[in-house]
């Protein structure tokens, strides 16, 4: 089983920022800046060919939901999107990364303070 279905089963903890019954959004632990998230499906959906509108739509408008909620709490400017499928996909179960913006360079602060930051 891969590591996101292990988060999604509660298997592995994570730092969840939001969940539905689609979709699971949580902290990236190696962060590329601070408030760098992914957005997974529940359902194990290998990649971007596999999955199906529906759950394409909806991961999109979670997207901007969650650039609402780092543009309130963190301040953030902007946001860049990636998403790898095929080769350069490591961990075999869609993901999607939100890596924000922000004005000035940020010291990368403990993925736990973030947390706490977007949740209070
Ligand atoms: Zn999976």
């Amino acid at each position: 089983m891969d590591i996101f279905c292990k988060i999604i089963n509660g298997e592995i903890p994570s730092f969840t920022v939001y969940e539905d019954d689609v979709v699971k959004v949580f902290l990236d632990v190696n962060p590329d800046v601070n408030g760098h998230m992914l957005i997974v499906p529940k359902k194990h959906i290998l990649d971007i060919y596999d999955m199906d509108n529906d759950t394409l739509l909806h991961i999109f408008k979670i997207t901007k939901e969650m650039d609402k909620l780092l543009k309130e709490k963190l301040h953030t400017e902007g946001l860049t999107l990636v998403q790898n499928n095929g080769l350069l996909q490591e961990v075999k179960h869609f993901h999607l990364h939100l890596k924000p913006h922000y004005s000035e360079k940020e010291e990368l602060l403990p993925v736990e303070d973030v947390y706490k930051k977007l949740t209070k």
